[in-house]
């Protein structure tokens, strides 16, 4: 097409778009259908008259103490341990969706991220791979029973230590420390959990932040979703005007939409824990033993550093607590 066709083309399709024009008589109004966006799957909104969660009384002592580790490496014996490397691979729930911790690398098709790093940093010291992991997909409310049905060996999926979870799962020490945030869209006027009175939020189902944000802002309307993907898609279809969860994984969110932001003070602190099944001390002071070995040899720093420097300066990894 040579340059005067080209620009008689340009001209042609602009005018088609102006109203009243001669090209198209017809009033647009009337033509022009807006088609309301689905929401994900199992999307179900938190009815108004459903009680709030009450805020659970945090009486275990300190939640985040863990079992001592005794060794690492082949020398580690136990009952959890032995079966695992019996199987000759370690399989672990987490995510497949969830950006920056565990979701798959568009050109390697890799599960990649911190907490797939975290896992496959225990597979190399109890299996002697760091690749003789199975990943096991699992959204935030199937994490407690996928450990209480021992369907995976542990759960590395941004699972905040709690009291409550502790009753029926056990944890490592704390692997990183998470705050509760908001996410908005940029100029939104939303600037943390105070603007959410009579708006809507997103939150996945089973989590701390559900309960949280139902207890600290009872006025705001709440949307319940399986994944954070899934509230991310919601914002952006303005569904919802904002997403609460811990920061780690809104910057995940904020890192695919550039047009969204974290905003808001810190709502509660989130400690992260491996999730692994009670009774399994062997296997609680085994992953203990290989976290001792992250935070002493700069892994936990590098892996820190390579997914998480949205959160900005890399801290000093968390300093682990004992309960023995
Ligand atoms: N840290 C929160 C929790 O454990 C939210 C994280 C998530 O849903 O993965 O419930």
């Amino acid at each position: 097409m040579n340059a005067r066709r080209a620009g008689l083309a340009v001209l042609l399709v602009a005018a088609a778009a102006l109203p009243g024009c001669a090209i198209d008589p017809e009033p647009h109004e009337d033509r022009v259908s807006y088609t309301e966006a689905p929401l994900p799957a199992k999307a179900s909104p938190v009815p108004s008259d459903s009680p709030v969660p009450p805020r659970v009384d945090q009486k275990c002592g300190d939640p985040t103490a863990s079992l001592r580790p005794n060794g690492s490496g082949s020398a580690a014996r136990g009952p959890a341990l032995d079966a695992i490397r019996a199987r000759g691979r370690l399989i672990v729930g987490l995510d497949t969706g969830s950006n920056l911790f565990s979701f798959r690398d568009p050109l390697s098709g890799r599960i990649t991220g911190f907490d797939a790093d975290i896992a496959r940093e225990i597979a190399r010291d109890l299996l002697g791979n760091p690749d003789l992991v199975e990943f096991r997909s699992l959204s935030s409310e199937e994490r407690e029973q996928a450990l209480i049905n021992h369907t995976v060996d542990l759960v590395a999926k941004t699972m905040t230590i709690t009291c409550e979870r502790r009753k029926r799962v056990a944890f490592s020490t704390v692997y990183l420390l998470a705050q509760q945030r908001v996410l908005a869209m940029k100029n939104s006027g939303i600037g943390g959990i105070a603007d959410l009175a009579g708006k809507r939020v997103c939150v996945a189902r089973g989590t701390t932040s559900l309960d949280r944000i139902r207890q600290d802002q009872p006025a705001a309307t709440v949307l319940t979703v399986p994944t954070w993907a899934d509230c991310l898609v919601v914002l952006q279809q303005r569904q919802v005007d904002a997403v609460s969860t811990d920061d780690a994984i809104l910057a995940g969110l904020a890192a695919q939409d550039p047009y969204t932001e974290v905003v808001g003070e810190s709502i509660s602190a989130e400690p992260y824990g491996i999730g692994i099944p009670l009774g399994d001390d062997d296997l609680v002071r085994f992953v203990n033993g290989t976290l001792d070995r992250l935070r002493a040899d700069g892994t936990w720093t590098r892996i820190h550093r390579r997914w998480l420097s949205s959160l900005g300066e890399t801290p000093a990894p968390p300093a682990p607590r004992y309960q023995d």
